[in-house]
């Protein structure tokens, strides 16, 4: 292992290949993620132009996302006992956590992306559901946000 030359802007992995990061930007950001040298993402989280993130969290192979592995192979990548983490999970699935589906993107040929729409004061919930009924094939979720501008966000899948 040599020093991390590269970072992921987006997700903060570092890499010591440029190659390699830029695999890793199609595999896991479809290529929208900016790889930066070390030295450029350092400037740039000093300045708050790059934020803090876990690449854990954007791993497709991320024993959390993955909600079909079985209870075996999740205590054995966590190194846990086999009964407690089957008590923990069988609580978290009751009470906290749900399954989901997720498109493939790559499969579907598509590109997701958001729209960030400004609105006028109190108007955000209506643009939000106007927003959906119009576009239902190519939304994939909206919703409000609560800043100084009343934001109103769509999640929308394109080609
Ligand atoms: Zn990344």
């Amino acid at each position: 292992m040599g020093r991390p030359s590269y970072v992921c802007a987006t997700c903060s992995e570092h890499f010591t290949r440029k190659h390699i990061a830029r695999r890793h930007n199609q595999n896991l950001h479809d290529g929208n993620a900016d790889i930066v040298r070390l030295i450029d993402y350092l400037v740039g989280r000093s300045s708050g132009q790059y934020r803090p993130n876990n690449p854990f969290w954007f791993k497709q192979n991320n024993p959390y996302g993955n909600t079909s592995i079985s209870s075996m192979s999740l205590a054995t990548k966590l190194r846990m006992p086999l009964s407690s983490l089957q008590r923990r999970r069988t609580k978290l699935e009751k009470s906290l956590l749900t399954k989901s589906y997720n498109i493939k993107l790559k499969a579907s040929g598509g590109k997701m992306g958001d729209a960030v729409i400004n609105v006028d004061k109190g108007r955000s919930r209506e643009v939000a559901t106007d927003i959906f009924k119009k576009y239902k094939t190519n939304v994939m979720s909206v919703s409000t946000r609560i800043n100084s501008e009343h934001n109103v966000a769509a999640q929308i899948i394109y080609i």
